[in-house]
């Protein structure tokens, strides 16, 4: 949050992720007023930068929220999704509760029966209030007020937060509509300027133009997710796609599976797809997009060819009839019988769906159906964070639970690694160097400790005179 000249603008209003009951315990309150904020200034729309608008509007933000066009149209879907998954999360927390409640009234019950027989024990027994149900964070209806709330703009043009502060959007190449955000504060006669990263992409996207170079500052905020990790080189997607293709065209059946995030790489993965089928590097077979996150999604991104690179939208611009279409002729699969019955086709196919990281989601009964097959493929595309099934399976497990069922693993797992659309230790230290000098403070944020530690000593001894790495609620007066 920037506060000057008695105005409150947020940058990014997210989401903590990660275990259930200590994510909500954390994004149930916001450590500010909601009231007193003025504006919202919105680099992207990956959850954990945007999935708290909907609580904030809820309690009682009356502001804009500034955000590209991409952003704004990625919102929607992404929240409305996440306003599901708050619903069904509340439902199982609920029950979970009740189920313990019940638990230890059995409990007591039985104890008193054994110290008291004489007493009637089908008595009332007090253990504990009757837990009241988890109501969700917020519902379909507060993502329908926040998403009336969003003022889009392009890159590049000026606009006007609140009294005192102005704002531009730049290409930050990290996923649609991305943006890193220049910030010009004035305060009577003194004035700053400030660069917020986001999250900062990388050059070398199948899709996306690469990150605009950032511009010079008194204030910096970067992310540091990948503050002490190189990743390797992009390239390389493309042509382990392609020998994947070929051996599933060389066995002539089953079904090469393949987990990807519905925003990002389930469209990368269309484009490539769609470039080998047209270049004869594999056989041409059935492709089927199994996800309705990531069918949605897939018209967001064609809508938005104002934001592919060059070379994109050479290679787009000949798909024949359909233009601009990733890949011309993709299934994209509507039903969730229609999803099944894709488990009794014999042809070869490739199948995309999600979750990415083989959590939930249609992607499940594909891995109940495709796993124990020698004759499919699972070809990961995406990290698989540690605790994941994605991370069993890569891990070489032979057999893992999927839904309460056992699940030998007989099928072919393929690990590519190396597309992040996160900049990583050295594209960030690229990024920033040029404004070492200049630079009155580098602040380090998004990242965990051990990747902001040493990026922060890297970015000291390349000249920066102050590198701060704020902690939760912290303030600083600059
Ligand atoms: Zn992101």
């Amino acid at each position: 949050m920037i506060h000057a000249n008695g105005k409150r603008v947020l940058l990014d209003c997210g989401m903590f992720q990660g275990r259930r009951k200590e994510a909500r315990k954390l994004n149930l309150t916001f450590g500010f007023d909601p009231n007193r904020v003025d504006a919202v200034v919105q680099s992207h729309a990956h959850i954990d930068h945007c999935g708290k608008l909907p609580l904030l509007v809820d309690c009682g933000f009356q502001g804009k929220i500034h955000a590209t066009h991409g952003t704004q149209d990625l919102c929607a879907i992404l929240l409305r999704d996440c306003a599901h998954i708050l619903l069904r999360d509340a439902l199982y927390l609920s029950k979970k509760r009740m189920k313990e409640h019940a638990r230890k009234r059995k409990l007591a019950r039985r104890q008193m029966r054994e110290v008291h027989d004489f007493i009637d024990y089908k008595a009332e027994l007090d253990v504990g209030k009757i837990p009241r149900p988890i109501a969700p964070l917020y519902l379909k209806e507060d993502v329908e007020e926040a998403m009336k709330r969003f003022k889009p703009h392009r890159y590049g043009e000026w606009f006007q937060a609140c009294d005192g502060m102005r704002f531009r959007l730049h290409d930050a190449g990290h996923i649609l509509g991305s943006a890193w955000v220049e910030a010009e504060i004035t305060e009577g006669s003194r004035s700053k300027r400030l660069v917020f990263t986001g999250d900062y992409g990388r050059s070398g996207a199948p899709l996306l133009r690469k990150p605009q170079p950032l511009v010079a500052a008194d204030i910096f905020l970067a992310e540091s997710t990948y503050g002490d990790r190189l990743h390797p080189p992009f390239k390389g997607m493309r042509d382990g796609l392609a020998a994947a293709v070929q051996r599933l065209a060389q066995r002539g059946a089953g079904k090469l599976l393949i987990p990807a995030f519905a925003v990002g790489r389930t469209q990368d993965l269309l484009f490539h797809l769609g470039q080998i089928f047209k270049n004869g590097e594999a056989p041409t077979v059935p492709v089927y997009v199994d996800s309705p996150l990531a069918t949605e999604a897939t018209g967001i991104v064609r809508k938005h060819r104002e934001y592919f690179n060059q070379s994109a939208l050479d290679a787009l611009n000949g798909n024949g009839g359909e233009s601009f279409a990733l890949l011309p002729g993709a299934h994209f699969v509507e039903s969730a019988n229609e999803s099944k019955a894709l488990n009794h086709h014999k042809e070869a196919m490739i199948v995309i769906s999600a979750s990415g990281m083989m959590e939930q989601g249609r992607i499940l009964h594909h891995l109940i159906h495709a796993l124990p097959r020698e004759d499919c493929e699972l070809l990961v595309v995406g990290y698989q964070a540690e605790g994941t099934l994605g991370r069993r399976v890569i891990e070489g497990a032979d057999e893992v639970r999927i839904l309460g069922e056992t699940v030998r693993v007989k099928a072919r797992v393929e690990n590519m690694t190396g597309f992040s659309a996160h900049a990583d230790r050295n594209d960030l230290l690229n990024a920033l160097t040029p404004h070492a000098g200049s630079a009155e403070v580098l602040f380090l944020v998004h990242g965990e400790d051990d990747q902001r530690n040493s990026l922060a000593d890297e970015f000291r001894s390349r000249g920066f005179s102050r590198v701060e790495m704020p902690q939760m609620d912290q303030s600083f007066n600059l």
